[in-house]
């Protein structure tokens, strides 16, 4: 392994994003602001031995520190291995190189038609409903993405939906990131107006993490634009770790529930966080208590600055089967790997 050059960072941007606000202001767009940026005091907050400092600073400057105050609450002091603040302390490691692990590891990049549209799939388009996130995951695959490329204006929003117009087998719209709730309600009250217009569209899927690090989130404003559209209402979550589902979490999770949303997880397989059985059967009670169904686990996508996360194939298959000695069927996710080029999610 050598060191690699440092690369630009995304998500700084988040700031303007949000200045374009709704009115008044939820408490949420307050929290997002206030999202703790600064390796330093993160270390800080959390009682860290200062030897943490010089390798969060430098992988924060390959891909900057965003953590939210909520998720903050949720992470142990003083214990540099505590499953969330592994997600979110950035590392020395992070500038290896790593034979395999690449910028764009899903090559996404070859699947964007439009600006801010990713087709991959039959029946379904992706749209990057905000470039931004309100936590910066350390193993995120699109932690090297060109948002700035796929940040269209709401004008040129029209122009990129004329790509679903146009293809009746597209009958899912799913709001991706970033995070999509990073925008105002506002600004996706507008984008799913345009969507439910659209005839042959049925669902609407939402890729979100927003509810789990800021559970103020699931606010009015988001569940009348999200409850009152005629599409059929999917909210795909992203939590990895049993104590990531604290009761705001599970309130916001039922509020979710009540407006008709169907909720389900996806995880990602995470060494030092979730590499367990243990780990993995508690997440999936935790959810099903929070009504949530575990949907997906995946290995890691080689993402370079990630390969501290990686898990072997045999090993992830060995604690899955291990997992489904202990589980329900219904509490199993599926393992599964995303391959560049193929049609669905690879089994594995
Ligand atoms: S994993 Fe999701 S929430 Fe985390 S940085 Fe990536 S897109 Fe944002």
């Amino acid at each position: 392994m050598i060191t690699r050059t440092p690369i630009a960072v995304h998500c700084e941007e988040v700031v303007s994003d949000v200045a374009v606000a709704d009115t008044p202001e939820g408490d949420w767009q307050r929290q997002l602001r206030e999202v703790i940026r600064d390796p330093v005091t993160l270390c800080r907050r959390l009682a860290l031995n200062p030897e943490w400092i010089a390798g969060a600073r430098r992988g924060h400057a390959l891909f900057s520190v965003r953590v939210p105050e909520a998720y903050l609450s949720r992470i142990r002091r003083g214990d540099p291995g505590d499953p969330l603040l592994r997600q979110v302390l950035p590392l020395d490691a992070e500038s290896d190189v790593v034979a395999g692990f690449i910028d764009d590891p899903l090559e996404e990049r070859n699947h964007t038609p439009k600006p801010g549209l990713i087709h991959k799939y039959s029946g379904r388009a992706l749209l990057i409903a905000s470039p931004t996130c309100a936590i910066n995951c350390r193993y995120c695959f699109r932690r090297h993405f060109p948002y700035a490329d796929n940040a269209p204006s709401m004008r040129e929003w029209d122009k990129t939906l004329d790509y679903l117009r146009n293809d009746n087998s597209i009958q899912e719209a799913i709001l991706s990131g970033g995070d999509p709730l990073a925008s105002p309600d506002r600004r996706l009250a507008a984008l799913v107006r345009q969507l439910e217009a659209i005839p042959h569209l049925k669902r609407l899927r939402v890729h979100t993490r927003l509810p789990v690090v800021i559970p103020d989130r699931v606010d009015d404003a988001l569940l009348e634009w999200l409850g009152g559209t005629r599409l059929q209402k999917v909210m795909v979550l992203h939590i990895n770790h049993a104590q990531e589902i604290d009761d705001a979490v599970v309130a916001a999770c039922e509020r979710l529930k009540a407006a008709g949303v169907t909720l389900l997880n996806q995880s990602v397989l995470l060494r030092g966080v979730n590499d367990d059985v243990e780990a993995l059967a508690a997440l999936s009670e935790r959810l099903f208590e929070a009504g949530v169904l575990p949907y997906y686990l995946h290995v890691l996508d080689p993402v370079s600055g990630a390969a501290h996360f990686d898990v072997s194939d045999a090993e992830a298959r060995q604690l899955i089967e291990a997992l489904r000695q202990r589980l329900a069927g219904f509490l199993m996710p599926r393992l599964v790997r995303e391959v560049p080029g193929e049609r669905s999610k690879t089994p594995l």
